[in-house]
């Protein structure tokens, strides 16, 4: 049996015919598999969505009550079977919730790993190794020049302009769901304990972690005084850093947390100030590392820089193909205007 008589890539995402199921449809299905709640992955309109808890109630705060006709919740490391077909969720790293889905049948089983990475996140739980005979990867940072480092030195950086600038904001740009409180919780990690102050639009979510983890005292910057907010840091969307909505701030320093600003170029053409390597996905050792720890003799590349890893595994003997679904990477560290210029 071939891996497609299992999983038949389509331009709409992975689909399961023995199973009735697809994997992060980018258009409406009966029966969706969930990786994670960004947006690219976790779309409104299934007939049935089977996903952790967690990225069921992402998509429920973000798409209303009615996002899917029914839904069910599944916990890591459990197994359901589907039409014949065992699919289990194993943690995958790159945010709350976040999963990779296993599917086996006939003695074969793929991975599809979502969005992940392999480094500690105090937000979530910790990527598990998933042994497989073909791995579904994505490949957002699938170049030898990204190499992400540690996010804690990033953090320190952070704090070390705060302690220098005491009189100015640090305003920090950060995607809203997972990042922004990722960052928070690294901060609080290395011992910040004054208040850290959100855009409203991150509001809703952040309080969701705040139920589930501490994050320590987090404030609204509307209807903070502008007195307050000098030596504050601040967290807002990346598209509010250039928006009227940043005037408020007295002379801030300008930071934005992405994978992206390891080229400095990016980090000058949006102006940020303090760019800050903080990535929730996998860096170019990170994919590589994991492809050959899985053990799989065939890798399909999902989304993001899908040419080079591909040619990696070639040169290891391993059979790899891009699989050009269209509509992932259009949320957090890959929106549109964070991709590299050759792209659309
Ligand atoms: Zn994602
Ligand atoms: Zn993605």
């Amino acid at each position: 049996m071939r891996p497609e008589d299992i999983l038949l890539p389509t331009p709409s995402g992975v689909c399961c015919k023995a199973g009735n199921f697809h994997i992060d449809p980018t258009r409406p299905v009966a029966r969706a598999l969930i990786t994670h709640g960004h947006s690219d992955h976790a779309r409104a309109g299934h007939g049935a969505v089977l996903a952790t808890q967690e990225t069921l109630d992402f998509m429920r705060l973000r798409y209303g009550e009615n996002f899917a006709g029914r839904t069910q919740a599944i916990a890591y490391g459990e197994t359901v079977t589907l039409d014949g077909v065992r699919v289990t969720f194993h943690p995958a790293g790159h945010m709350l919730g976040s999963a990779q889905i296993a599917v086996e049948a006939n003695g074969l089983r793929i991975v599809a790993s979502g969005d992940y990475k392999n480094v500690a996140d105090p937000t979530c739980a910790s990527f598990e190794l998933v042994p497989c005979d073909v791995f579904i990867t994505e490949a957002t940072f699938g170049l030898p020049v990204f190499r992400h480092g540690s996010a804690d030195a990033e953090i320190e950086k952070l704090l070390h302009s705060v302690a220098l600038f005491p009189e100015r904001a640090h305003l920090v740009g950060a995607y809203s769901l997972g990042k922004a409180q990722r960052l928070i919780a690294l901060l609080r990690k290395a011992g910040y304990g004054a208040p850290i102050y959100l855009h409203g639009a991150m509001e809703k979510i952040t309080r969701y972690y705040a139920d589930r983890m501490d994050l320590g005292e987090l404030r609204l910057v509307t209807g903070a005084r502008k007195g307050e907010l000098g030596g504050a840091v601040a967290i807002a969307p990346p598209t509010a850093l250039t928006d009227l909505w940043s005037r408020r701030f007295p002379e801030p320093v300008t930071a934005f947390a992405s994978g992206w600003m390891r080229v400095r170029a990016r980090a000058r053409q949006r102006g940020i100030e303090l760019p800050l390597v903080i990535s929730d996905h996998a860096d170019w050792d990170d994919l590589t590392a994991t492809i050959a720890a899985t053990g799989a003799s065939e890798v399909w590349v999902t989304h993001g820089q899908e040419d080079a890893l591909v040619h990696w595994c070639t040169t290891r003997g391993l059979r790899a193909r891009p699989l050009d679904i269209v509509g992932y990477g259009d949320e957090g560290e890959e929106e549109p205007d964070e991709r590299p210029q050759s792209q659309p």
